[in-house]
């Protein structure tokens, strides 16, 4: 997944940055709310962790423009007041959780995980096809009951093809959604995760086909010819 981390505090969104890309996410990070509506603007987040004490605007201003302008994009918001009135203002705002500083990185994490299970419900997304089945709480994908041993990159390259199983994924998206503004994926490194993936897919009922000059499709082995 790409996600938006946007945080003025340099240490805290270094920290949180890492352990985010730890867990094998894209981070990129704004540290004010111009930035942001830029970096939302031009890419499409699978979810957005939001201070609310920012140095340009507020928070919530930040979010409340987001919403009118229809944009739909998880927004977990970081928030330093634990008030009733205050946790009611953001979840009236369209914010689909917050929580409060000072937090444990184990809480965020689960709370992303929860945010990113109820936002594929809502798509109606199958995460699994053939035998092969994604456990996002887990982060583990399993063919039949055999765990499937795969690296945190494969791991979001399978979810990014399995989302929108039975559709092309180009080599730009996965570079996108794999990678933020500090990395960079080549064609070739791209190339090696497909190649990597389909051998670890190899009894799972599923395939991945190179769609020559498009990108990638994974589709039940059956249907692929
Ligand atoms: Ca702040």
């Amino acid at each position: 997944m790409r996600l938006l981390l946007i945080e003025d505090d340099t240490q805290i969104a270094a920290s949180l940055a890492r352990a985010l890309r730890h867990a094998g996410d894209a981070v990129d990070v704004c540290g004010n709310a111009r930035d942001a509506e830029e970096a939302l603007r031009a890419i499409d987040y699978a979810l957005v962790i939001l201070d609310l004490g920012l140095p340009d605007q507020d928070g919530g201003t930040l979010l409340r423009s987001l919403r009118t302008r229809d944009d739909h994009t998880p927004v977990l918001v970081l928030t330093a007041r634990d008030e009733l009135d205050e946790r009611v203002r953001l979840l009236d705002l369209g914010a689909d959780d917050y929580l409060v500083k000072p937090f444990e990185l184990a809480e965020l994490q689960a709370r992303i995980r929860a945010i990113t299970r109820r936002a594929i419900a809502r798509s109606g997304g199958d995460i699994g096809a053939g035998r092969l089945r994604l456990d996002l709480a887990q982060r583990c994908a399993y063919c039949g009951d055999a765990p499937l041993d795969l690296s945190p990159r494969e791991l979001k390259l399978l979810e990014l093809l399995l989302l929108r199983r039975d559709r092309v994924v180009s080599k730009t998206q996965i570079q996108e959604q794999l990678c933020d503004w500090g990395q960079e994926l080549t064609d070739g490194a791209v190339e090696l995760y497909i190649h990597r993936l389909r051998r670890k897919l190899d009894a799972s009922g599923v395939e991945v086909r190179t769609v020559r000059g498009f990108g990638y499709l994974l589709q039940l082995a059956a249907e692929a010819s």
